[in-house]
């Protein structure tokens, strides 16, 4: 089931509950705007999130709603967890998935960063 990204920001996402510590993570990376954490499906042989500590249900939502500050930290920390990945000079993937034809499914803001082997096409079918 995909989401809406306009939908109010719904509190009890897996996300959310995530930041909150009600269910575990296998962090790689947390600061006082993002956590990062490995996909609980990976689909590369890495496959990380990196969501906002905001409560912003989409990139539409976030690139619209949220401060400069918000903004700038989720950017660098993106950067700084595929460096410390190792990923710069293999190359790596970004993806965000907005609403319905986005295919996204967890209504809270995430990037996927991809890397560990090449990527192939960029979008299939
Ligand atoms: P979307 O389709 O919304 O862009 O991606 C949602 C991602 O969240 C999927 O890749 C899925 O595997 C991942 N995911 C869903 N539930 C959990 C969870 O409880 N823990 C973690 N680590 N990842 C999850």
């Amino acid at each position: 089931m995909t989401i809406d990204p306009r939908k109010p920001y719904d509190p009890d996402n897996i996300f959310a509950k995530i930041l909150r510590g009600e269910i575990p993570n296998n962090t790689v990376y947390e600061d006082e705007h993002v956590l990062a954490f490995h996909d609980i499906a990976p689909q590369a042989p890495v496959h990380v999130l990196v969501i906002p500590k905001g409560a912003y249900v989409s990139w539409d939502d976030f690139t619209a709603n949220a401060s400069d500050a918000e903004i700038g930290g989720f950017i660098r920390a993106v950067g700084h967890v595929a460096r410390e990945m190792g990923l710069v000079e293999p190359g790596y993937r970004l993806l965000a998935n907005i609403g319905h034809d986005g295919g996204q499914e967890v209504p809270h803001l995430h990037v996927h960063l991809f890397g560990g082997k090449p990527l192939g096409r960029m979008i299939a079918g």
